[in-house]
């Protein structure tokens, strides 16, 4: 999340006349970009994490744990915390050495109830640098909980597992049906009362026409009754034309049901900003990423429960993107096109709909053939000299509105500002981001990695980032090609939200990941639009094609384990996957950064580190660990106050909150589990692991 900008926000119906103007400005802004970093060269490789808290209140001896509302008044704490820069430039704080490094900096988050941190300043190119993230990442936490009361603490589950469950879930609490957000579930005191996001959500909404619908699957356990009616529903309100919503279908059997941006854009996740060295660097991060994603999501799953109850998938991603979905029905495709521009297949928070490097290995049935783009837009970025990719990029991106404006923005266009822009840019939440330098600054071109959820621990934080890191270090290295069709991708994201999807699912996946053919590159741009479709063409090809066999027989459906650790991996001397055809060898992810880490010099310490981050990834991949939505779930059914119905007790989530406050302080303190009670956590987390130590 950005800068806080304040101001006089519209209101929809105002906001809306103002939609193209932002637009257009925005695109005036983005060329003024373009045209001034397009030629950055040389920057360097500087990558930087994000990690978002949910703050709990929790007392051993209360009969349960609450949401703290105090985000404001934590994060005025540690900015006026002149003590604690002092400290830190002594190099310890709470009892952890913070090294010479500037403070870790801290964000508001759209719940009041979250914060995020990243660090002080982003991480360089050296591999040793990056033993340096985990205890980064465990100062960062120690600092938050300095700023807390004692019985407030800074937790990385990705949800709270009461939030919105009539009763009180807050401290304070608050009546539920405000104006903004009108939900009947949570009060819109819980949104950060910064007003960009009441506007935020209640934009959505108008522009909608109804809430948002935000509906989980419930897990059925053996004495969940049948068809399961979400028992928290209220039918009976008539405060809001809204409140008509759940009497017009929007609660449907068997699906825990969620009316507003809270429920999503209140979870936390863990994400990574790298910096490349151009723009070109830049623009093969962002594709070669990207069919990485919804392998990310399987193997971080950790989102089992909703609104009290054990949902049937694991992971957050479409819960966020129903929460902040604004299109119309006309968009939706559920009424014929009258006022809206078109049909939009996809929320402005899904997975990403182009690809944009000039890599000659990118073939046009890549593209999404679905993909919506605002030709106007497109041609005047074109006419700027944006090439076609990048413009088809940005003009898909511009077809939505943008939600929040501030009317003191529309008196004049400033040209030195990115304010129009990243008004659209930063309201369409894909998996991935690709972040344009901002003016007069030596930032370079960047790219965000989106779809991880955050773990419980940061010795787990630490591991996907740095595996992120090692697997872009790799890509860069052996110059991979993860290239498969786009629409696999988008299948892939749904994938990962099955229950143990890193066990049981198979994912899209490019069978051969290294350059086949020579690099030619054509002087020419493609033909562009004759046909009058929207798929782009790539700008360079190469002049003799090898011969290209279908698209389809690049890929294949590969198991997380088969992608992770390859085909020829094995948990206690036994080759598992059977299934494998001759020739159907693959290498796997992990192998492959180990390639790279063996074709560089790295000192034994740091080695023998980054292996025990990869070592947790591995064995999640392979089923040897459990996923923390495996653990949530194996912590709840194990747990004396659970009926095996899927409701999820104030007393359970009190317990499961206290469990992972508990995890966090071994972590913290780098103890081991030994005579931990609690239930799983060998399974979460392997046994002691830690470097030559005791
Ligand atoms: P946002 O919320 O918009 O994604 P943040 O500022 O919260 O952005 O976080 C961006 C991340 O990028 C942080 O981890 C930060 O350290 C890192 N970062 C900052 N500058 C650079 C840079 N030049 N290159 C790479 N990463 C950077
Ligand atoms: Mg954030
Ligand atoms: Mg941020
Ligand atoms: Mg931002
Ligand atoms: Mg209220
Ligand atoms: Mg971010």
């Amino acid at each position: 999340m950005g800068l806080l900008q304040l101001g006089t926000a519209l209101d929809w119906p105002e906001a809306q006349k103002h939609a193209d103007q932002v637009r257009k400005w925005g695109i005036k802004q983005l060329l003024e970009i373009w045209n001034k970093a397009k030629t950055k060269e040389r920057d360097a490789l500087l990558w930087g994490d994000e990690v978002e808290y949910l703050v709990v209140i929790y007392d051993k001896d209360q009969p349960k744990s609450l949401l703290s509302l105090r985000q404001a008044d934590i994060l005025d704490a540690l900015k006026n915390d002149a003590a604690l820069a002092a400290l830190c430039a002594e190099g310890q704080v709470g009892g952890v050495s913070s090294g010479q490094d500037p403070l870790p900096v801290f964000h508001p988050e759209f719940g009041r109830f979250m914060l995020e941190s990243t660090p002080g300043k982003p991480w360089g190119i050296e591999l040793k640098e990056l033993i340096d993230v985990e205890p980064n990442m465990k100062l960062r936490r120690v600092i938050a909980k300095d700023h807390m009361r004692s019985n407030e603490f800074p937790i990385t589950l990705t949800t709270f597992p009461r939030l919105g469950f009539p009763g009180v879930f807050s401290d304070p609490h608050y009546p539920v049906s405000g104006p903004k957000l009108r939900s009947q579930f949570v009060p819109d005191e819980i949104a950060n009362p910064h007003i960009r996001f009441p506007t935020l959500a209640a934009n959505i909404r108008t522009r909608r026409g109804r809430k948002v619908q935000v509906n989980v699957p419930v897990f059925r356990d053996k004495n969940t009754p049948w068809p399961w009616k979400d028992p928290t529903v209220n039918y009976a309100l008539h405060q809001y034309p809204e409140d008509d919503d759940v009497r017009n279908g929007a609660a449907p059997d068997n699906y825990i049901h969620m009316d507003a941006m809270a429920f999503g854009m209140g979870s936390c996740c863990l994400q990574i900003t790298f910096q490349a060295k151009n723009i070109t660097e830049g623009r093969q991060l962002y594709d070669q990423l990207s069919p990485l994603g919804p392998v990310l999501l399987a193997l971080t799953a950790a989102t089992p429960i909703y609104k009290g109850f054990l949902a049937d998938t694991d992971v957050r991603w479409n819960q966020i993107s129903r929460a902040v979905d604004d299109r119309t029905p006309e968009e939706l495709g559920e009424a014929p096109l009258k006022t809206s521009r078109w049909r939009i297949p996809k929320s402005r928070y899904a997975s990403n709909s182009t690809y944009i490097s000039t890599d000659p290995r990118l073939r046009p049935e890549y593209f999404d053939p679905d993909l919506v783009v605002d030709e106007t837009i497109k041609a005047e970025l074109m006419r700027g000299g944006m090439d076609d990719l990048l413009a088809t990029h940005f003009a898909h991106l511009f077809i939505r509105d943008p939600i929040v404006i501030f009317s003191e923005d529309l008196q004049t266009l400033d040209l030195s500002q990115t304010n129009h822009f990243e008004n659209l840019q930063s309201t369409n939440w894909q998996h991935m981001r690709f972040k344009p330098p901002p003016p007069d600054n030596s930032i370079g071109w960047r790219v965000e990695v989106r779809p991880m959820e955050v773990q419980i621990t940061d010795f787990e934080n630490a591991a996907f980032a740095v595996f992120t890191v090692l697997v872009t270090r790799a890509i860069l290295s052996f110059d991979l090609n993860f290239y498969i069709p786009l629409a696999r991708i988008t299948a892939n994201m749904e994938t990962a939200h099955k229950r143990d999807a890193v066990l049981n699912e198979r994912f899209y996946f490019r069978k051969n990941l290294f350059r086949t053919r020579r690099r030619r590159r054509s002087p020419h741009a493609g033909d562009s639009s004759a046909s009058g479709t929207s798929t782009p063409n790539p700008q360079s090809r190469p002049e003799t094609p090898l011969n290209l066999g279908p698209v389809e027989d690049e890929y294949r459906l590969m198991s997380i384990n088969e992608i992770i650790n390859g085909t020829h991996y094995s948990v206690n001397g036994c080759r598992e996957p059977s299934h494998i055809a001759v020739g159907e060898d693959f290498p796997g992810l992990i192998p492959l950064v180990e390639s790279y880490l063996d074709s560089m010099n790295v000192d034994v310490k740091t080695r023998c580190q980054l292996s025990t981050y990869l070592d947790l990834i591995r064995r999640r991949a392979s089923g040897e660990l459990w996923t923390a939505a495996r653990w949530i779930r194996s912590y709840v059914d194990q747990h004396p106050d659970y009926k095996h119905d899927s409701a999820v007790s104030e007393t359970l989530t009190k317990d499961l909150v206290g469990a992972v406050i508990a995890i966090g302080e071994r972590e913290t303190q780098g103890t081991g589990w030994k005579g931990m009670s609690v239930p799983g956590i060998d399974k979460l987390m392997g046994g002691f692991r830690g470097c030559g130590g005791p």
